[in-house]
């Protein structure tokens, strides 16, 4: 573990997801908000670790941006935001949100355990969340909580000691 500017490390590993997707796929586009915590200062965390939970969560809020622009939903503008925030003094909290497909109550209760994937063979292995909530909880003694609507958004949230 090391004190790491998590601000840095969600920009970076942003970008790095973003841009990795359009390399792909030139047709790929999102519109990407960041808003970060001048104040959170550095927090003692593993970088490798949590920078894996953040590209598999960034991930998958592209992933489902795409599921709905597929749908041809007039006037979409697919948009993924991070946000960190310093609460209560000695914790921290870095919010994903994205406005794409949602996740069912059928799904929901499933999307921790590993292998569990809803994607075509060979797009997901089903472990990024699975792998996440075990970093977050057991690796840093965090939590890691999800909301979500059908349709409208998705929102994961990790919280961390600091
Ligand atoms: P994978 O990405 O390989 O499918 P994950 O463990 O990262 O595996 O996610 C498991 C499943 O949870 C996904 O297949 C998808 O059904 C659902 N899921 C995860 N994140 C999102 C999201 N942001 N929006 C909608 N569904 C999601
Ligand atoms: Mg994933």
């Amino acid at each position: 573990q090391e004190p790491t500017d998590l601000n840095l490390l969600a920009d970076e590993y942003l970008r790095l997801a973003y841009h990795g997707l359009r390399a792909n796929d030139k047709s790929f586009n999102a519109t990407l908000i960041m808003d970060f915590d001048e104040h959170l200062g550095k927090v003692t965390v593993v970088p490798q670790d949590l920078g894996r939970v953040l590209l598999n969560l960034f991930t998958n809020a592209f992933y489902a941006t795409e599921e709905k622009r597929k749908t041809g939903l007039a006037g979409y503008q697919p948009t993924v935001q991070v946000s960190t925030k310093r609460i209560a003094g000695d914790k921290i909290e870095i919010r994903v949100r994205d406005n794409g497909c949602g996740i069912p109550q059928s799904v929901l209760t499933k999307i921790y355990q590993p292998f569990f994937t809803t994607k075509p063979t060979g797009q997901g292995t089903g472990l990024g969340l699975s792998l996440s909530y075990d970093i977050v909880t057991k690796g840093h003694g965090g939590e890691l909580t999800v909301d979500t609507e059908e349709g409208e958004f998705t929102e994961f949230v990790i919280q961390l000691p600091g």
